[in-house]
C-alpha cells in the first residue's frame, strides 16, 4: 500500500495532511506517549482523528539506505554547521567499532544494569523480553509534546522501541514497553526510518526507551550515517544505565534525556520490578552523561543539539523523593543544569494496585517541588502549567 509518505514532500505538505500533529503506525492511543515522560497535558496535541496511519512495516516503503544514493540533508541543521558527535566517529571508522563491541555485549547480556547474562545473539530474552537481538519498533512520528527546545517547528523525530528493563507498575506505555506492541524491524529499514523523519524535517532522532537497544541502534546509525543522517541523537533513556556502556555511547549521543526517577531505592525496588539500585546507578549514570555532553544549552533558534536534559515526574505522596533529587541536583550539577519538572503523573497500568500511588499529584505537591528547586538554585527548569491540577 503506498501512502503519501512514498513520494518526496515538504515539510509543510507533510503537517497539512497528518494535522500537524503525528503519524502513528498501528497503534490507536499510545503514540504520545513515553513511558516516562508523557507530554504535557496543557502542552500535547490531541491526536487528530483524521491522523493518516503509515502502513504496517511489511508493507512501509521507507526507502532502503542501500538504494538512497544522494545524502539526504535537512537545510536548518546544514545552516546551522551543526554536525552531530556521531559523524566523526563514523569517518574514523569508531563507530563500527564501537557498534560491534555493543553487540558482542548481548552474547551474555549485561547491556543493562539487569545484567542477565543471556545469549541475546542466539534468540534468548533476559528480563527485559526483547527478542534476542531482533529489533522491535512500535512507532515512529514528528512528536510535537516533548520538551520545546528539541520539538521546534519539525517536531521531535521519536521512535518508540518495545520492551523495557525497568518495567514500572505506573507505566503509561505498558502495551509498548512491556506488552511489546510493535513489529520487527530490520536494521537497513531501521536506518531508513532516521533518515525518513530527516528527511520530513524533525530536528532531532528521538530514541524512546533505547537501553536494552543499544546495540542495535548504533548498528543502524552506521548505515544511517553512510547515508546522510546529521540530525542529533537523542538518548531518552530511564536514567537506569551502567556505566560501561555510556562510555560506548560517549561521542555518539548529543543530547542525553535520562529521567531520575526515585531518590529511594525502596520505592525504586517496589515499583520498578525489584531495582533497587536505581538511585545509586542513576546518579553516576547522570554525572557521565554530563561529563560527555555538558550542561544543554541552545543556541538562538532555539532548538537544542547537545547536552543534558533531566526529566523528574513527581509522584503522589512524595513517592518519588522529588525535593532530595532537585538538591542533589543542585549540589552536584551546575546551577542551570536542564531540568524538567513532570506535573503529568496519571495513574496507569497496575498503580491502582498501590493505594498511595492511584491517584494524580495535587497542585501543593507539585508546586513545593519546583520551589525547593528555586530554593537550592536551580535556575534552568521547566516548569509546567499547574492550573488545570487538583488542589
Ligand atoms: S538488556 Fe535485557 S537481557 Fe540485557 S541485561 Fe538488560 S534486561 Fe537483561
Amino acid at each position: 500500500m503506498n501512502t503519501h509518505l512514498d513520494n518526496k514532500i515538504t515539510r509543510r505538505d507533510f503537517l497539512k495532511i497528518t494535522g500537524g500533529v503525528c503519524i502513528q503506525i498501528g497503534l490507536p492511543s499510545i503514540f504520545l506517549y513515553s513511558c516516562r515522560a508523557e507530554p504535557s497535558p496543557t502542552s500535547t496535541a490531541t491526536p487528530s482523528s483524521t491522523s493518516t496511519a503509515i502502513p504496517s512495516p511489511t508493507s512501509t516503503t521507507i526507502p532502503s539506505p542501500a538504494n538512497t544514493t544522494t545524502p539526504v540533508e535537512t537545510p536548518d541543521q546544514a545552516n546551522l554547521g551543526f554536525e552531530p558527535a556521531y559523524l566523526k566517529l563514523h569517518e574514523t571508522g569508531e563507530l563500527e567499532n564501537r557498534a560491534e563491541k555493543l553487540w558482542a555485549i548481548m552474547e551474555s547480556c549485561q547491556l543493562c544494569p539487569r545484567e542477565c547474562g543471556v545469549n541475546r545473539l542466539e534468540g534468548m530474552s533476559g528480563f527485559c523480553h526483547s527478542p534476542g537481538s531482533t529489533l522491535v519498533v512500535s512507532a515512529h512520528h514528528p512528536h510535537f509534546g516533548e520538551e520545546r527546545p528539541l520539538v521546534g517547528t519539525g517536531g521531535s523525530g521519536t521512535i518508540f522501541i518495545t520492551h523495557c528493563n525497568l518495567r514500572c507498575v505506573f507505566c503509561q506505555n505498558w502495551e509498548i514497553s512491556q506488552a511489546g506492541t510493535g513489529y520487527e524491524l530490520p536494521l537497513d529499514d531501521f536506518a531508513a526510518m532516521m533518515l525518513r523523519l530527516q528527511e520530513v524535517g524533525c530536528h532531532n532522532i528521538n530514541f524512546v526507551t533505547p537501553t536494552h537497544y543499544s546495540a542495535l541502534i548504533v548498528k543502524a546509525l552506521v548505515i544511517a550515517a553512510q547515508n546522510g543522517l546529521r540530525l542529533p541523537i537523542v538518548y531518552n533513556t530511564s536514567g537506569w544505565e551502567r556505566l560501561e556502556i555510556l562510555e560506548l555511547l560517549d561521542g555518539i549521543v548529543d543530547i542525553y534525556l535520562p529521567d531520575f526517577k526515585y531518590w529511594d531505592s525502596d520505592m525504586s525496588a517496589k515499583y520498578s520490578s525489584g531495582a533497587e539500585n536505581y538511585p545509586e546507578v542513576t546518579k553516576a549514570a547522570i554525572l557521565e552523561m554530563h561529563r560527555q555532553v555538558g550542561v544543554a544549552k541552545p543556541p538562538k533558534d532555539g532548538i537544542m543539539q547537545r547536552g543534558l536534559m533531566i526529566r523528574h515526574l513527581v509522584m503522589p505522596n512524595n513517592v518519588a523523593g522529588s525535593e532530595d533529587i532537585m538538591e542533589w541536583i543542585a549540589e552536584n550539577l551546575p546551577k542551570d543544569t536542564y531540568v524538567n519538572i513532570m506535573a503529568q503523573y496519571t495513574p496507569q497500568y497496575k498503580a491502582y494496585d498501590y493505594p498511595e500511588i492511584s491517584r494524580r499529584v495535587t497542585r501543593e505537591e507539585y508546586v513545593k517541588v519546583v520551589e525547593r528547586a528555586q530554593e537550592v538554585g536551580l535556575t534552568n527548569l521547566d516548569i509546567q502549567g499547574y492550573w488545570w491540577m487538583p488542589e
